[in-house]
């Protein structure tokens, strides 16, 4: 009997679907914004378990991946356009990876998604009178949080360089994307530790069992 190891990035089994918070499920090895958002619609090969479940669930990854300082206001509307947001990046990744043409449609929502991006500067009177350069508030800070990951996006597919170093995790079952900073830019896996070393001892497993087999035969 073969027995398949749980593989630590995987998601179990049992998860009982939908989900009612995403949260104990937030993936964080994307290595930029646009791809850790992308990873929070997870297992996108078999599942696509959604992992942004409810507008407090999308306040709260904004705060959790630096985009906002506090909890922002996110209606339920919201919600569908960071999601639409979401699957126009994957899409052009996914189109990037397959060395396909991006499908305008993408291309237009990230675009929109932009003007909502960067700070707009607010001078004001400091102590004493003296001027101070500052920016203002921003009326919907959810908006300017997935702006800034529209930003990240468009940067990321608009530069060949950054372009080329997309990836989608090589393990069979974890489906992560993830943006490969090694120097080489060779990394194959969204994590050494989970799926680079499952798939190592995978490897390893298959030697053994050719190398007894092989045994066998000569016996
Ligand atoms: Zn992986």
């Amino acid at each position: 009997m073969t027995v398949v190891p749980a593989r630590a990035q995987d998601l179990p089994e049992a998860l009982v679907l939908p989900l009612a918070s995403g949260a104990p499920w937030w993936y964080w090895l994307g290595g930029r914004p646009a791809l850790d958002f992308a990873n929070t619609l997870r297992e996108r090969w078999r599942r696509r378990v959604e992992c942004l479940v409810t507008p407090d669930d999308l306040s709260r990854w904004l705060v959790a991946a630096g985009l906002a300082g506090h909890e922002p206001a996110v209606s339920p509307s919201l919600l569908g356009e960071a999601r639409e947001l979401r699957e126009a990046i994957d899409a052009a990744v996914a189109a990037t990876l397959a060395g396909a043409p991006v499908p305008p449609a993408a291309i237009a929502c990230i675009d929109d998604w932009l003007g909502h991006a960067g700070t707009r500067p607010r001078l004001a009177l400091g102590q004493g009178g003296v001027p101070v350069l500052g920016e203002r508030i921003p009326a919907d800070s959810a908006r300017r949080a997935l702006g800034t990951i529209a930003l990240d996006a468009a940067a990321m597919l608009g530069t060949p360089a950054e372009r080329a170093r997309i990836r989608i995790c090589a393990s069979d079952t974890c489906s992560a994307r993830f943006y490969d900073r090694s120097a080489a830019g060779r990394r194959r896996w969204c994590s050494m530790t989970a799926c680079g070393n499952e798939a190592k001892a995978r490897r390893h497993r298959a030697r053994s069992r050719s190398a007894a087999e092989a045994a066998e035969v000569s016996a």
